[in-house]
């Protein structure tokens, strides 16, 4: 498995937020999380990628562990080896979070060379490599309030794809986004599921996760309610999941 939890918990002031929450997602697979507001989705996704410390449970990559029980006590993997791990996985956000005063470019190759150690030019080289990928080569010179939120999107995932992530997490990609631009956001991310790029995308896009994905998880307050192909998630029985289907496929 790429990346594996198991049994996830995290509070907030002792309320519970995720409450045992266990999944796996294969190299090259596509995972879709879809879930009512509050459900606990973007926490679940930032305790993943260690934005958030949890409470107890296990977290795998690659068959690493970032974090484990030992003796009834969650422990954590030693810090260089869990900001290494970290560093394999990728985050896109609702909101983009690019450095608004500076370029494109400069965005794109900020963590390569600075993180990674990468030499200024290889990072330059993929920059354009990736900006071209999302379509947006011509956009190296520009600052993100010359961007519409759509073209923003799409630096973020390149500026994703510079650290060369096994695993891409995305939280609510397109919420912030019109329906014209959600498309090209999606376009991009079919493109990478193609690839076969392993991804873990928490969406309201039903068709997304319908036609991309190939699981499909349902998280509700807390838990994973329902988790299969999406034709199963789909077509559930689980009167949960339906209504929640029902309500945002409207
Ligand atoms: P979702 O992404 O599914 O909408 P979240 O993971 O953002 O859900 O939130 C789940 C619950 O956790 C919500 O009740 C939210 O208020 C609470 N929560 C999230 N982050 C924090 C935080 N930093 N401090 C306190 N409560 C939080
Ligand atoms: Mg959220």
């Amino acid at each position: 498995m790429m990346l594996e939890a198991k049994e996830i918990c995290k509070g907030f002031d002792g309320l519970g937020v995720l409450r045992g929450i266990s999944l796996s997602i294969a190299q090259g697979e596509v995972m879709a999380l879809i879930g009512p507001s509050g459900s606990g989705k973007s926490t679940l996704l930032r305790c993943l990628n260690q934005l958030e410390t949890i409470d107890s449970g296990e977290i795998t990559l690659d068959g690493e562990t970032m974090c484990s029980m030992k003796d009834g006590v969650l422990t954590y993997a030693p810090e260089k080896k869990l900001r290494e791990l970290t560093l394999r996985m990728g985050m896109v956000f609702q909101s983009f979070n690019l450095f608004p005063h500076r370029t494109v470019l400069q965005n794109l190759i900020d963590a390569p060379i600075r993180v990674k150690k990468m030499p200024r030019e290889q990072a330059t080289e993929q920059a354009h490599y990736f900006l071209k990928k999302v379509g947006l080569e011509s956009k190296a010179g520009q600052y993100p309030y010359q961007l519409s939120g759509g073209q923003s999107q799409r630096v973020a995932i390149a500026r994703a794809l510079c650290m060369h992530p096994e695993i891409l997490c995305f939280d609510e990609p397109t919420s912030a986004l019109d329906p014209e631009l959600t498309q090209e956001v999606l376009a991009v991310m079919r493109d990478l599921a193609q690839e076969k790029m392993t991804m873990m995308v928490v969406t309201h896009e039903m068709s997304f996760a319908r036609d991309v994905a190939d699981r499909v998880a349902f998280m509700e307050g807390g838990h994973i309610v329902e988790e299969g192909a999406p034709q199963q998630v789909f077509h559930s029985e689980n009167p949960r999941t339906r209504q929640f289907i029902g309500l945002v496929s409207g």
